[in-house]
């Protein structure tokens, strides 16, 4: 049945988008803040953040677009980590390509300094646990989607895992499988980074859990 509400209303994609968006700016200005006394900025920040995330490290170029902003600014920003330690420059795989990766002092930095913010945590954790559940695999959705289209790098994610076994438990709690561990898990042990993921080969396997 459709109301006033479906012609006044606007659509609930983009009021989803907006919610994400001020979180993101909030988390932006507060989340970096334990950087501040190392004279990080909260865009030197995140670049510590991809960088942790990155094994063997990133391009220019690849930190430039992940940032949304211009391989210039990017350059700086990087020059700026590099003169303070926390970001070591080589050649990279292309011609007059770099590679940058975290020092020790970055690496230490970037955990320090990337643990979620209280008042996030606080927030998520005012959720009914069912809710959390379904909070993080919309979650787990939307960064597959991001990292389908290429806007953010690839994830550690259980379901893009080669070890993942969606609902081979139906109707249990603890539908999937991970069959490195040979365990059961639910959506809410759904992992968004994990150290012993190997990627599937294919899509199939995130497929049959979405
Ligand atoms: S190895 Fe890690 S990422 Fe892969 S299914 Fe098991 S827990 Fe998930």
């Amino acid at each position: 049945m459709t109301t006033i509400f479906d012609t006044i209303t606007e659509p609930i994609a983009r009021r989803v988008t907006a919610g994400l968006v001020r979180i993101g700016h909030v988390l932006r200005s507060r989340a970096w803040k334990g950087a501040t006394p190392e004279g990080v900025t909260p865009t030197q920040g995140h670049a510590l953040g991809l960088l942790r995330e990155a094994e063997g490290g990133l391009s220019l170029g690849a930190i430039a677009s992940m940032l949304g902003i211009s391989a210039p600014t990017a350059s700086d920003a990087m020059s700026a980590l590099a003169t303070k330690g926390l970001v070591v420059k080589a050649p990279g795989a292309k011609p007059r390509s770099i590679n940058l990766s975290l020092t020790s002092e970055g690496e230490a930095l970037a955990a320090r300094t990337s643990e979620w913010p209280a008042f996030l945590s606080d927030a998520v954790e005012t959720l009914e646990p069912a809710e959390q559940a379904a909070l993080l695999r919309a979650l787990v959705k939307l960064i597959r989607a991001m990292q389908a289209s290429g806007d953010i790098p690839v994830q550690k994610m259980c379901v893009t895992c080669r070890y993942f076994r969606p609902n081979a438990h139906p109707g249990t709690e603890t539908p999937h499988h991970c069959a490195l561990v040979d365990a059961p898990f639910g959506d809410r042990h759904l992992r968004l980074h994990c150290g012993e993921h190997v990627p599937a080969e294919d899509d199939a396997l995130y497929e049959q859990w979405r």
